[in-house]
């Protein structure tokens, strides 16, 4: 029946020989790779589907000059260091793809490549799931969704109808080269956009860059990169998004060997900053009035950290070099005081529009009984209200650090515990049960 030891990590034309499984796990970017480390090592029976191959939003759904946001000793799992960087370099997303390649590797993990999961149902008449993929029908047990935090790029509704403007997602945004020649809109100025309005910046472009609200911690402060001090200040650790900024983006940046995105800094360098987008009609966009609240709540964001890290390093009595110049604030800009409220784009010769305005997910092909009715993924740090359906992966599943690299090991280890559990009960018999089987 099962070959559990089949590795095959790029995707064949091999059908699946498993046709029954203890545990299913959808998708192996690095959530999948984790719960296949942490069912591995609790002996649970299991099998990993990807539809094309291991961390393969890290090769194909960023753009080309991506490096992480995080350190390459800190984004990363217990297991393995990228043992040819510096511990304080950026990886490149290459460089990260291949480092779950090898860490899958590491332990043989049962994954196969190239088959994807088509249908999750509930089996009526028995326990567990029959599972549809592309390469026939599966029994099991359990199914952990594996599939990602960030599915469905999401273009706001706004978008306007324009043949004359060329308009990509960033996930779609691959180089400067791909744009045509002219002006260009980003919308959204989270660690994408903002990496994304640079690099066309720097490319010679003239940019306009749409900022909403954000949070914006220093690169590094005090000779520590801002994911130690989210470490150590417990904010990684943080169970819930605050009320009100569940959604508010992060702009960080570890481009260029990595630098603190300053907005103003980023105008004086020649982008053209503006509030929220808001509509668009004949050729006209119209951004909201909140460009300066935007930044300046950012600003209080940024120092909130500076003052906390101050007085970690007080209380914990630390020798760690003052920094007084990372309160140092540019003047605002023109584009700041006198903000554009309205722009034709047509007259400022903008030619495309880059929308890094977020994904959503897609979770059509489970189904169960695990979603509100908003389709919104009911669970308790990814045990989800259908027994035997799991979730890994998604945006605050358990804490802030859900979604990134380190913290999903994490929060798979919580799941595969337990499923071994689940497993310990349903394998339990009773005095008379163990008579009967001697
Ligand atoms: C631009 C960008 C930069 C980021 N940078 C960092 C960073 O520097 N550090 C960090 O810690 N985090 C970063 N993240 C966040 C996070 O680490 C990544 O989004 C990561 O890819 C999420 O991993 P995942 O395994 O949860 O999902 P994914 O990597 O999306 O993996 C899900 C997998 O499931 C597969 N799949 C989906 N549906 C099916 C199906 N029906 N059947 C079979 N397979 C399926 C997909 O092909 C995919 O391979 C970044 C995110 C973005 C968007």
């Amino acid at each position: 029946m099962t070959d559990l030891n089949q590795s095959a990590f790029q995707p064949t034309e091999k059908p699946v020989e498993t046709t029954e499984i203890d545990t299913l796990i959808v998708g192996a970017g690095q959530a999948g790779v984790a719960m296949s480390e942490h069912l591995g090592k609790l002996g649970v029976p299991h099998l990993v589907l990807e539809r094309k191959r291991i961390a393969e939003a890290w090769r194909t759904g960023r753009w080309d000059s991506l490096v992480a946001n995080g350190p390459a000793w800190h984004d990363r799992f217990p297991g393995l260091e990228f043992e040819d960087l510096d511990p304080d370099a950026f990886p490149s997303k290459e460089r990260i793809a291949a480092y779950f390649e090898d860490y899958a590797r590491k332990f043989d993990a049962p994954i196969r490549a190239g088959v994807e999961v088509r249908k999750v149902t509930r089996n009526a008449d028995r326990p567990g799931f029959t599972v549809e993929t592309s390469e026939g029908v599966i029994q099991a047990n359990r199914v952990v969704a594996a599939t990602g935090p960030f599915q469905q790029p999401v273009i706001p509704a706004i978008a306007p109808q324009d043949d004359r403007l060329m308009q990509i997602h960033s996930a779609d945004y691959r180089n400067p080269r791909q744009l045509p020649a002219g002006a260009a809109l980003v919308v959204g100025a989270g660690s994408s956009g903002v990496q994304i309005a640079d690099e066309l910046q720097r490319a010679g472009r003239q940019v306009y860059l749409s900022v909403g609200p954000h949070d914006r911690p220093p690169r590094s402060y005090r000779n520590r990169d801002f994911v130690w001090w989210l470490g150590v200040l417990g904010l990684w650790d943080q169970e819930a998004a605050q009320p009100g900024k569940e959604h508010v983006t992060i702009a960080v940046s570890g481009a260029h060997g990595g630098h603190t995105i300053d907005f103003r800094n980023l105008a004086h360098q020649g982008i053209t900053l503006v509030g929220v987008t808001q509509s668009f009609k004949d050729g006209v966009v119209t951004f909201q009035a909140d460009l300066a609240d935007n930044i300046a709540r950012g600003d209080e964001n940024y120092l909130s950290l500076l003052d906390a890290a101050d007085a970690y390093v007080e209380r914990n009595h630390l020798d760690l070099p003052e920094e007084p110049e990372a309160r140092f604030k540019y003047p605002d800009p023109p584009c700041v005081t006198e903000p554009i409220l309205e722009l034709d784009l047509a007259k400022a010769g903008v030619t495309s529009i880059i929308w890094a305005t977020g994904y959503s997910v897609d979770f059509s092909w489970l189904d169960v009984n695990a979603f509100d009715a908003k389709g919104k993924p009911q669970h308790q740090r990814g045990v989800s209200s259908e027994p035997g359906v799991y979730f890994v992966g998604l945006p605050w599943l358990s804490r802030r650090g859900s979604t990134f690299i380190w913290g999903v090991w994490h929060d798979a280890k919580h799941v595969a515990d337990h499923i071994a559990t689940q497993r310990k009960y349903s394998a339990y018999r009773d005095a008379a049960q163990r008579q009967a089987n001697d």
